[in-house]
């Protein structure tokens, strides 16, 4: 199984970046109840400052491209992967070296062109065959409908929705979403035991069908 986790980072220049608040907990928790049930797990991290759960591989990367390039190895010898990592959509077109100087700029706006990053999800989706894949959603406003249309856009066989008050929590309350309709509602609880529920179930689904 290959978990991902936390944000990733976009480098602006030597010393400063463009990425998502996320902290890698929920990910790391899934890592951890997916080894404790036995599954070989390769967790693909961001810059994260949490251990490594016990009995699980650890490849630490920086940059979606290089996440991209870490769970596409690590899913090339998996039977599941659970996207929990909350990349970065864009990134500088250019990294700066050194320190960009605000001296350097004039007046009191800069412009930075972002280009967008790969899709890691849609893109491992696309050659992932019989395997399983999920992915996660941070919604606002009408979740279930907007969880939906990712998961069908992104061809993955499960969404696990969750809300924005959530960041930064060791609390959590989840919907799992399924490609034929199905919805069932974890929590709320610690983001470890929705992880060993998340993963009970997934199981269980995987198994039977
Ligand atoms: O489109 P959105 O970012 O809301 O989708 C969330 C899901 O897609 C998560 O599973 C996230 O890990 C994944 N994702 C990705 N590559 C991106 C953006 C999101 O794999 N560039």
């Amino acid at each position: 199984m290959v978990v991902s986790a936390g944000p990733t980072h976009e480098p602006i220049d030597d010393v400063r970046y463009l990425g998502n608040v996320s902290s890698g907990r929920m990910g790391f928790a899934l890592a951890e109840a997916a080894a404790k049930r036995g599954h070989a797990v390769e967790l693909i991290a961001g810059p994260v400052e949490l251990s490594t759960p016990a009995g699980v591989g650890r490849t630490d990367v920086q940059t979606a491209r290089e996440m991209l390039t870490a769970v596409r190895a690590a899913f090339r010898e998996a039977d599941a992967l659970f996207m929990c990592a909350a990349v970065a959509d864009w990134r500088p077109r250019r990294r700066r070296r050194g320190k960009w100087r605000k001296e350097k700029v004039d007046g009191d706006s800069a412009i930075l062109e972002l280009v967008r990053n790969p899709d890691i999800l849609a893109s491992v989706a696309r050659r992932k065959g019989g395997r399983l894949v999920v992915g996660f959603a941070l919604e606002t406003g009408d979740g279930l409908r907007r969880a939906r249309a990712k998961m069908e856009r992104k061809g993955v066989d499960h969404i696990v929705l969750n809300h924005a008050d959530v960041l930064g929590s060791e609390r959590t309350s989840v919907s799992l979403l399924s490609r034929e309709g199905g919805l069932r509602r974890i929590g709320p609880a610690s983001k470890r035991a929705v992880a060993r529920e998340l993963v009970k179930l997934v199981d269980s689904i995987d198994s039977a069908g």
